[in-house]
């Protein structure tokens, strides 16, 4: 059988220092786990642009749809702040999210031990918190037609439609009940309900797929607004919560933040399944191309590499080695290794990218 495949695009900034660190970790499990992938590096955002003129080239579109997964580092940076919109760092990745048309995004937000003061949340909040924010990625209110800004009488009108159809929400809710079965099997989604048609539909469809397909996963439905609450009153109350893409937007960063570093947060992006069953696939952290420290070394990649531990889990079936990963960067972070954005109050020494990586690494190692 062939090797699965990995497209890697490392773009700019920070993201090839990063995802340096993740090739050494996939070389790893390759020499060490039986597990090698087949890879291919390409360019994305700024990088592509200098080469081709464009934030994507048709050939690493094609790559990417013929891949198994796509691992992506960050784009973007101030040398292109000028360019016009249609070729800006964004556009090559917006693209891949459109033609791979990736309608389930994944927002873990995990607090290790390690790090629970790093929350501005009470530590014992949420120390061991481990939810999943599963938003709703190409439909809702940032894509629904009518949109615009328009003459009405002598004042203009800013207008956004907030539209799903039955299937959109169907599929979103299937992903979400898929994942909750690898995790706590409960879901709760959120929506406006009380004042939104959408949310009302929204809430038929969800319970509707449930119990026709999913009724072993415990589903509850949760305002949107009491959600925002619950999540720093209580957030442990979670597993999988399901939302749109609105809500959803809002929602992942604020549990984002309750764990602390932008440098630690991954996220993977899933379409439908090919008949081999894994579903279209990107990687790729939360964080951006931080053009501030970008070439000196000091950008954190776990990030990246536990975008990678997911690739393992919802791309390959290799939960367990996903877990392995996950250890290992628990088990570092215990250990006090820190780069710069993980450096507390009481200061210390920071390491540096390849160092983490290093760490990592061993901790691996150990794990055999
Ligand atoms: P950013 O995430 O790049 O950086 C915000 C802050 O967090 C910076 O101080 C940065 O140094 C720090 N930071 C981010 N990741 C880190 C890491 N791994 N380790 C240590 N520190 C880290 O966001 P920004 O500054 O608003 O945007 C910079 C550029 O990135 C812009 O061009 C923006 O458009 C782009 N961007 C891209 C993506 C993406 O590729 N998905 C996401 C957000 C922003």
């Amino acid at each position: 059988m062939a090797n699965p495949s990995l497209l890697i695009l490392a773009g700019d900034g920070i993201g090839p220092e990063v995802m340096g660190q993740v090739t050494r970790i996939i070389d790893w499990y390759g020499a060490n786990r039986d597990m090698a992938f087949d890879v291919e590096h390409d360019l994305v955002g700024g990088a592509a642009y200098d080469k081709h003129g464009t934030p994507l080239h048709d050939d690493t579109m094609a790559k990417a749809l013929a891949a198994d997964a796509v691992l992506l580092g960050a784009v973007g940076g101030p040398k292109y702040d000028d360019l016009d919109f249609s070729v800006k760092p964004e556009r090559g990745l917006l693209r891949l999210r459109k033609e791979m048309d990736l309608f389930s995004n994944l927002r873990p937000a995990q607090c290790f031990d390690a790090l629970a003061d790093f929350s501005s949340l009470k530590k014992d909040i949420v120390a061991g918190l481990d939810i999943m924010i599963v938003r709703e990625l190409t439909s809702g209110v940032y894509f629904g037609e009518p949109r615009g800004i328009f003459k009405e009488g002598n004042e203009r009108v800013g207008i956004n439609t907030q539209r799903y159809t039955e299937s959109e929400i169907d599929r979103v809710a299937r992903s979400a009940f898929e994942l909750a079965r690898r995790r706590g099997n409960k879901v709760c989604s959120m929506e406006k309900a009380n004042v939104m048609e959408s949310g009302i539909l929204w809430r038929e469809v969800v319970q509707k797929v449930h119990d026709t397909d999913y009724p072993d996963v415990e589903l509850t439905h949760m305002y949107a607004d009491n959600g925002a609450m619950q999540l720093v009153r209580a957030p442990k109350q979670f597993d999988v919560i399901l939302t749109d893409n609105l809500f959803g937007d809002i929602l992942s960063d604020c549990a984002a933040m309750l764990t602390g570093s932008l440098g630690m947060l991954p996220s993977a992006s899933l379409g439908a399944p090919n008949v081999d069953g894994r579903p279209k696939a990107l990687y790729e952290p939360v964080h951006g191309s931080a053009p501030d420290i970008a070439g000196q070394g000091k950008a954190n990649p776990i990030a990246c590499i536990l975008s990678f531990a997911m690739a393992l889990r919802y791309s390959f079936d290799q939960g367990d080695e996903a877990t392995r990963l996950e250890q290992a960067v628990e088990k570092v972070l215990a250990d006090g290794a820190r780069t710069a954005d993980l450096m507390g109050e009481e200061g210390g020494t920071p390491i540096s990218t390849t160092e983490m990586g290093d760490a990592i690494l061993a901790a691996l190692d150990a794990s055999l």
